[in-house]
């Protein structure tokens, strides 16, 4: 036992260990995916975010070419007016623009300033690509010829009639310029560069998070880790087009979204670190992992919590199973083994015998009769004290291979090996004298059956319910006895069940009668004075007599409906006789212990009589002595309902039992039916003295007698002579069906009629 739990422990902690790693990895695997996918979500999002942001810059360029293109009407002719007219244009357009300065520059170069004057600019790129392709474009960032700071041209050629005549620039503060063409992107994190094909940034805003040195390519400084440099570059040369790629730069991963400007073939490209790009949405991630651990260790948590407690209560548990294993092996009374271990010993010991072996074994079960009245005699406590010593004696007379257990109150079974039935006996007489000498307190009538065991595959209690069958046959007697099992016992159970299965059925088509037994007054034999009603069962024609099916119905409770059955027939009977007006007699009706058990049984007669009407004193409750005491409580108190109902109380078969007159002095009986036993031999003295003491206590206790199962003239003399009271018996007539009877005791209240 102590090895399982030991093997369970470390089972327990390993499976433990694999899931917390499990757990673990589940943890670790589940946060990655949920960060690859916010990734995936969130450069979808900063794609989007890129696009605006490059959209709003190409905006703002686009917007600041568009009123340089808008004022280049005005310039058109602008070589052909005087330079006064030229400076008025120039300087009202350059005041009412967002330019710090605009200029006109002829095709020579030759270029007049709204404030500063002339100057030559033949040479500026701007100016040149403006009338070679004839293309408005934006200037890199240049140091101003006029001012000596940081400008960028917006330069716009300018037509006349349908012909280039020159180029209207307009400069913007490069600071300013950034200023107002950047938005903060993204809080800060991402940095939108503008640039030309070769990758120099013509534009970098403020918040730079790359830090290029000016002038150096951007596609020579990064490695691209999806797309090759060339096929970004491609992609980027294609006027409007625009994309995503990532690249490597100073050991970081970046993101970049690129989109044209729409002049110049410059594009914007909007980059951000990777990690950052994880950042918008930190607290999303953030919270999703803090979830997830949370969620993660909850679980692991609980689970450890409760496999703890489950070890734990395992752990009890096995302890409660050891300790009511070791209660479960062992009888609590007697100290001995219990009926389970040895049920476990026995199929042990078939399972390890040789086959031939079979023929060797016998297993016997024995029941201390009336072992009740042993508890009423002496109390409970000295019944104990008697089973465990019987225990001890059983224990004593065994031999190797040999079992015993108490199976149940005062009942045992033991599995003996044998030779043969002399052995068999002679164990068992053994016994018996052991039980006599040993326990001197009580002497102990004991049966045993005894089954013979043919075949060792049998189930246990199969083998033993045949030990039992074989002691069931052995009539209650004074002393000890025995019975072997054979196979016509198999056949009565058989027969037993059938009965079982007809008998609900039976009684509801009529097939139980009842037959009526006159009884006599002694001092006058002619006179029937009432009678005792039996059941007969009509089944096929034929008559199955009571001890036929009343044991059966005693073991299963269907007796309790007979009995009830009867006395409503007798019921009704009586009621039909005292509507003719009859002469009223007693009749007894026979009720089985069983009804005992049941609280309305006497109130449940009584009703029954309401019914029909008939005075309870046209009644007599009969119950047998044997059963009479086995309970003296509820007897007593079913006795005082009866006599308070007004019923007649007998006890019947007196003298078969244990009871003795002192303990029926107590009791409401008003008749003693004396046990025809006792009138067996009518030349026994010592039965005829019985008879005589039974009679003379009985009316020393205003109680009647009746003696029943007369045959003989002398025994009618005999018990006219002990005083006996009334007589029932063969030799006046036998159980006779109701009609025989109203003929026999009404016949002349029926000739009358
Ligand atoms: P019991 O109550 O002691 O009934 C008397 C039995 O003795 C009856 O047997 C009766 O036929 C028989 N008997 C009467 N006179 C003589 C005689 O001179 N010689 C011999 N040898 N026998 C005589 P029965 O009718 O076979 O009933 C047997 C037992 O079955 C009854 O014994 C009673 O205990 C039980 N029984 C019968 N009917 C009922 C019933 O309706 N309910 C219950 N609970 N038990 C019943
Ligand atoms: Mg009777
Ligand atoms: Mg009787």
């Amino acid at each position: 036992m102590v090895g399982g739990i030991y093997k369970s422990k470390v089972k327990y902690t390993l499976v433990l260990g694999i899931v917390a790693i499990a757990v673990v990895f589940a943890c670790i695997f589940y946060i990655n995916n949920v960060r690859s996918a916010i990734e995936a979500d969130n450069l979808v999002y900063f794609d989007e975010i890129a696009f605006e942001a490059a959209n709003s810059i190409s905006m703002k360029l686009n917007e600041l070419f568009t009123s340089v293109k808008n004022y280049t009407y005005r310039f058109a002719g602008f070589d052909a007016i005087s330079e006064e007219e030229q400076m008025r244009i120039l300087v009202q357009t350059a005041n009412a623009s967002a330019f710090s300065d605009l200029r006109y520059i002829n095709l020579e170069g030759g270029a007049l300033s709204a404030y500063h004057g002339h100057a030559f600019l033949n040479r500026r790129d701007y100016f040149q690509y403006a009338i070679q392709e004839g293309k408005a474009n934006i200037s890199s960032i240049i140091v101003d010829e006029y001012t000596n700071t940081r400008v960028n041209i917006f330069a716009v050629p300018v037509y006349t009639g349908g012909e280039l005549t020159g180029v209207l620039t307009g400069v913007y503060d490069t600071e300013a310029l950034i200023e107002a063409i950047y938005s903060e992107t993204l809080g800060g994190i991402a940095s939108s560069y503008i640039m030309n094909l070769e990758g120099a940034i013509v534009l970098r805003p403020n918040v730079d998070i790359l830090g290029f040195d000016p002038g150096i390519s951007f596609f020579d400084d990064i490695t691209p880790t999806t797309d090759t440099a060339s096929a970004i570059l491609r992609n980027i040369a294609v006027e409007g087009s625009q994309g995503v790629f990532n690249f490597d730069f100073d050991e970081e991963h970046y993101a970049a979204s690129y989109k044209s400007v729409g002049f110049n073939e410059w594009v914007i490209i909007t980059v951000i670190c990777s990690s950052d790009i994880l950042a918008f949405s930190d607290n999303v991630l953030t919270m999703s992992t803090t979830f997830t651990m949370v969620f993660m260790l909850i679980v692991l948590g609980g689970w450890l919590f409760g496999g703890f407690k489950y070890w734990i209560s395992k752990n009890r548990f096995f302890d409660a199973v050891s300790e009511r294993d070791s209660l479960k092996y062992v009888d609590t009374l007697t100290g001995g083994p219990s009926f389970e271990k040895f049920l476990a010993d026995v199929r042990n010991a078939f399972d390890n015998s040789a086959d031939d072996e079979a023929s060797t074994y016998a297993m016997i079960s024995v029941d201390i009769n009336k072992f009740r009245t042993v508890n009423d005699h002496l109390g409970y406590e000295e019944g104990g004290r008697i089973l465990i010593k019987l225990a001890a004696l059983i224990q004593a007379g065994l031999n190797e291979d040999e079992f015993y257990s108490r199976r149940s109150a005062d009942s045992f079974c033991i599995l003996i090996k044998y030779t043969s039935d002399v052995d068999i006996f002679g164990r068992i007489e053994t016994f018996i004298n052991d039980t006599y000498y040993q326990i001197e307190e009580y002497k102990l009538i004991l049966s045993f059956g005894v089954y013979k065991i043919d075949d060792m595959t049998m189930d246990i209690r199969s083998i033993i319910d045949r030990a039992d069958l074989a002691r069931k046959t052995i009539k209650g007697g004074n002393e000890s006895s025995s019975a072997f099992f054979d196979e016509n016992m198999l056949v009565k159970i058989r027969e037993e069940k059938r009965i079982e299965n007809i008998m609900e059925y039976a009684l509801e088509s009529n097939e139980f009668k009842v037959y009526l037994q006159p009884k006599y007054n002694l001092t006058d034999h002619s006179q029937i004075i009432g009678a005792e009603a039996l059941v007969r069962w009509f089944r096929d024609g034929k008559m199955i007599p009571p001890g036929g099916f009343i044991p059966i119905f005693e073991r299963n409770g269907f007796i309790t409906k007979i009995d009830k059955f009867v006395f409503e027939e007798v019921c009704k009977q009586q009621k039909l006789w005292m509507n003719r007006n009859y002469e009223m007699k007693t009749i007894s009706v026979n009720m089985s212990r069983m009804n005992l058990q049941e609280p309305d049984f006497v109130r449940e007669l009584y009703e029954i009589c309401n019914k029909y009407n008939v005075p309870t004193k046209y009644f007599e409750i009969e119950i047998t002595e044997s059963v009479a005491f086995e309970n003296l409580d509820i007897l007593t108190r079913v006795f005082n309902e009866l006599k308070n109902y007004g019923f007649h109380i007998s006890i019947d078969d007196f003298g078969t039992g244990y009871s003795s007159l002192n303990m029926l002095k107590n009791l409401p009986v008003d008749v003693l039916k004396i046990d025809r036993s006792f009138l067996s031999d009518t030349h026994n003295e010592r039965a005829n003295n019985i008879i005589h003491h039974v009679i003379n206590l009985a009316m020393s206790l205003q109680m009647k007698t009746i003696c029943e199962g007369i045959e003989t003239i002398e025994q009618v003399n005999l018990l006219s002579d002990l005083k006996c009271d009334m007589a029932q018996g063969f030799y006046f007539a036998r159980p006779m069906p109701i009609e025989e009877y109203e003929k026999q005791l009404y016949s002349d209240a029926l000739a009358v009629n």
